[in-house]
């Protein structure tokens, strides 16, 4: 089965629409393909995150108590006198409800969530060891090359050595929908992974955050997006953001 293949059948499967021998296929499938069982990975977070009570619109508990009142006005005819004015507030509810869904349908996976992907991937690759790397060498002119055919992009790749920043090797990874590349770097035995992808829009600026006690630091430059990832020391951490915006 080919990863695209795949990739068009999961959502059905991860909501059990498939018969069985596709949904073994796809099983075997995702034991052996490290790109696709991210890709079945990210859509199992996000099922969950669209699950979470938060992204429900609570109405205000009163609400459905001032439509029947409002109604039963009508009925009795005293709606003459009030007028439509009472269907104000239950039409802004209403467009709210609207609005806000529509808003949670469209929203493209916000920086938060992709914050959340960066940790997670950050995670699972210090959790299994021997997939943390898949090209080890502290050689550019190795590792850049060995993104080509798996990207339809190419990093940036540099070694930092002499800074303090050592480059140990590459990784594909899948993160915001899409494969990117990983680099490893690392300083004072502390691993940091660096993710890069291509962004859409111009440079920005680099934004510091805290994720699940890990220092993040997410910046676009030239045309790609960075996310800097450790439980190094911010300060540290800022050092190599510094390297690897130098042109
Ligand atoms: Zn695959």
């Amino acid at each position: 089965m080919k990863c695209q293949e795949l990739q068009s059948q999961l959502h059905a499967y991860r909501d059990g629409e498939l018969d069985l021998t596709s949904s073994l296929e796809i099983e075997s499938h995702l034991n052996e393909c490290k790109v696709c069982f991210q890709v079945n990975d990210n859509l199992k977070t996000l099922q969950k995150a669209l699950r979470s009570d938060a992204l429900r619109f609570q109405p205000n508990p009163d609400l459905e108590a001032r439509i029947r009142s409002a109604l039963r006005r009508e009925a009795r005819g005293a709606g003459t006198r009030v007028g439509w004015r009472w269907l104000i507030p239950v039409l802004s509810a209403a467009v709210l409800v609207i609005v806000f869904g529509g808003y949670l349908l469209t929203r493209s996976p916000g920086d938060d969530l992709i914050a959340r992907e960066v940790v997670s991937g950050h995670v699972r690759s210090l959790m299994t060891p021997g997939h943390t790397i898949d090209v080890v060498s502290e050689d550019p002119h190795t590792v850049k090359p060995w993104f080509d055919g798996k990207l339809d992009f190419s990093p940036p790749v540099r070694d930092f050595t002499a800074q303090g920043f050592a480059l140990i090797g590459g990784r594909l990874d899948y993160i915001a929908n899409r494969p990117v590349a990983a680099l490893i770097y690392e300083r004072r035995k502390h691993p940091i992974n660096v993710f890069i992808w291509p962004a859409a829009g111009g440079d920005t600026k680099a934004v510091a955050q805290v994720q699940q006690g890990y220092n993040v630091i997410h910046w676009t430059k030239s045309g790609m997006t960075f996310w800097a990832i450790s439980d190094l020391n911010l300060a540290e951490l800022q050092q190599l953001e510094g390297e690897l915006e130098k042109p």
